[in-house]
């Protein structure tokens, strides 16, 4: 979708155009194609992405096309799983995560990552925020919170999982431990929760437009924490979020998570860094690209 008001160039294909995609189904609602076409402006270079509607029965059927025309593709729900079946190879973080969102294809082989926790990591490491001893509260004990755990554990955090289902933050604490070889990390009930974490991290759905008055913990809750986290970016700032800035907490909202896991896509697909005045510009104009999206 192009926004009104916006100038882009129209994306030319030829038949030397390297090919990019995201599967899923539904797929018109993806601003992945609008990320990655202007990341390939940027950078002069002869690729186009397009959004690919796949239904979940189609997905073995659609995987000769994808090898014979395209160089990598996205996957996004409901397929971050089902298609780990049809991959020649697969990176260990995806099969940590149990997930894979980007697909590399070389050589009529398919290989397949997952870049959502490295983009949650960058979009931390951008901010100068430090992982390394800090207690983390993970609300929420579904995919993106296994992703995120991961990350923070690697990172050197102690994690606590609360989930309003305690018996699916206590599988997917197991879950970790085995994974990471990590320790540093307990579950808890969602309505039991503690003060006193340095960071709170929240990988539920509640407070997503258009239901923006609920928030998964309250206020009290929030405790002072340094720095409060919303993997939402849709309202922008969460009632969470809100919330925690008032009460004088650092936040960032899901934007810069889902922008750098679409970078790092790149990184993999081209085999080489994005520079960084590109990530830079095309931060800034996706920022107000979805703002504007969101009625803003
Ligand atoms: P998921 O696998 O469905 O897991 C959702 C989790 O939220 C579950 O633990 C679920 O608890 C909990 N939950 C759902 N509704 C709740 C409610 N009303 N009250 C309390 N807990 C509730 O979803 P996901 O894929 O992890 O996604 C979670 C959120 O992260 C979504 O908003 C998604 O859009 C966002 N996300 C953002 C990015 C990004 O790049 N910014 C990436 C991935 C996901 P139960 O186990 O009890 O059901």
């Amino acid at each position: 979708m192009v926004v009104k008001g916006e100038s882009r160039m129209g994306t030319k294909i030829d038949g030397n155009t390297h090919l990019f995609a995201v599967i899923g189904d539904p797929i018109a609602q993806s601003i992945s194609p609008e990320m990655h076409n202007r990341i390939f402006e940027k950078m002069n270079a002869n690729k186009a992405y397009m959004p690919l509607r796949i239904k979940p029965q189609d997905v073995e059927g659609a995987i000769p096309l994808l090898r014979d025309n395209f160089k990598g593709f996205n996957v996004t729900i409901p397929h971050k799983q089902e298609i780990m079946k049809y991959l020649d190879e697969i990176d260990q973080r995806a099969k940590d995560y149990g997930a894979v969102n980007t697909v590399k294809i070389e050589n009529g082989k398919l290989k397949g990552y997952n870049t959502d926790g490295l983009g949650f990591v960058r979009s931390i490491e951008k901010e100068g925020i430090k992982l390394k001893d800090k207690r983390v509260l993970l609300l929420g004990a579904g995919g993106s919170s296994r992703v995120v755990a991961y990350e923070l554990l690697l990172g050197g955090c102690h994690v606590t999982v609360s989930n309003r289902n305690l018996k699916r933050a206590e599988e997917l604490k197991k879950e970790l431990i085995k994974s990471t070889g990590n320790q540093n990390i307990d579950a808890c009930d969602l309505e039991q929760i503690k003060k006193g974490y340095h960071y709170i991290v929240n990988a539920t759905p509640v407070g997503t437009y258009p239901a923006t008055e609920a928030m998964a913990i309250s206020e009290d809750a929030i405790g002072g924490a340094e720095l409060v986290y919303d993997l939402i970016y849709n309202p922008d700032q969460t009632k969470l979020l809100k919330a925690a800035a008032a009460g004088g907490s650092r936040t960032i909202n899901g934007f810069p998570m889902l922008f750098y896991q679409a970078v790092k896509a790149q990184e993999i697909w081209l085999g080489q860094p994005i520079p960084e005045e590109v990530t830079a510009q095309v931060f800034e104009e996706m920022k107000s690209y979805v703002l504007k999206k969101l009625g803003k």
